[in-house]
């Protein structure tokens, strides 16, 4: 291979902060080359601080970076897709986030590794720097999504890592909107590899994922990976059932061997109802998370719109 293209994909939204860290650091790796010619792709996801103009400013100064800007927020599943989009064309592409948690001085070891065969590169983090309700969340997803789904993420990786160009094709032929993007890449196969490496705290800024998005993320992930909420449903109900019959056999029996029928029982009456009762509204919820999915699907809107593209080849 001549010498590869390699395009980062960067979701940004309200990281004003951070981007003059970002650009130094990219700036930085691009110049040592490591044998690759470099883009930036970055996607601003609607921020309503001064991040695209500094990012404009910047790509005037240097044309390795290029601008998509969507024309609202549109979260960060489509920010990336926008960017997987608009860096079609190169022969791999590093996902990454735009606040340095991804040490983006990680990044020629994702390439060596693409070089070494794997279509696929996770990096995968030593250590995390979350700590508290956050952390204690991301375990209880990567356990919940290991154990439901047929194609588990590896424990300690996210958007972070490299997919090669067979790779990029793949993602492509994918047409879901609900996309959860350790998952699909997951779901794609190829040969991979994975990355270690210490996950930063952010350089600047907040979290812009807030808490609820996280856990709908999670569920995104649960939902468009596993059938298996809909079949304990069903198991549910088998079992139900069979304890009703069993149940109305029993009171059958006992009133043929001449015992009488006890008038008691206002309790247990109460606690079937309304365990019954909860069992159906979890189920209708269960329901409706995949028929509000298969809705969004069919409803085939595009997963973002863009407003403007700046830089880069067009
Ligand atoms: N982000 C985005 N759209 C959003 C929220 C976040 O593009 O609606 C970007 C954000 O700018 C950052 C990345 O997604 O580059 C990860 O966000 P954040 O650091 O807030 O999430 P966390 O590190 O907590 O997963
Ligand atoms: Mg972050």
């Amino acid at each position: 291979m001549s010498t590869p293209t390699v395009a980062l994909v960067i979701p940004v939204f309200n990281e004003a902060a951070v981007l003059p860290e970002l650009f130094a650091r990219l700036g930085a790796l691009f110049d040592g080359g490591h044998g690759c010619v470099w883009r930036a792709v970055l996607v601003d996801d609607g921020s309503r601080d001064e991040s695209a103009a500094l990012i404009r400013a910047h790509l005037a100064r240097d044309p390795r970076f290029e601008l998509v800007e969507l024309s609202r927020n549109f979260g960060f599943q489509a920010a990336l897709s926008a960017g997987l989009a608009q860096a079609r064309g190169a022969d791999a592409i590093v996902t990454m986030d735009a606040d340095l948690q991804d040490p983006p001085e990680l990044i020629p070891e994702l390439v060596a590794a693409w070089r070494g065969g794997a279509e696929i590169v996770r990096a995968a983090r030593r250590s995390r720097a979350e700590t508290g309700v956050r952390r204690a969340g991301f375990d209880l997803f990567h356990t919940l999504f290991g154990r439901l789904t047929d194609f588990p993420i590896e424990p300690n990786t996210g958007t972070f890592g490299l997919i090669g160009r067979d790779a990029i094709e793949a993602f492509h032929q994918l047409p879901e909107r609900h996309r959860f993007f350790p998952g699909l890449r997951a779901w794609i196969g190829f040969p991979s590899a994975d990355v270690l490496y210490d996950r930063q705290e952010r350089a600047a800024g907040q979290p812009q994922q807030t808490f609820r998005r996280l856990v709908r993320y999670a569920l995104d992930g649960v939902f468009s990976f596993s059938h298996l909420p809909l079949r304990m449903l069903t198991y549910a109900g088998l079992f139900i059932a069979f304890m009703g019959f069993a149940g109305g056999l029993f009171f059958i029996l006992w009133r043929l061997l001449g015992f009488e029928n006890s008038q008691q029982g206002f309790t247990t009456l109460v606690v079937l109802v309304l365990f019954l009762g909860g069992i159906q509204l979890i189920g209708i919820g269960v329901l409706g998370e995949y028929l509000g999915r298969i809705y969004d699907e069919v409803k085939q809107r595009p997963l973002y719109v863009v407003k403007r593209r700046t830089g880069g080849k067009q």
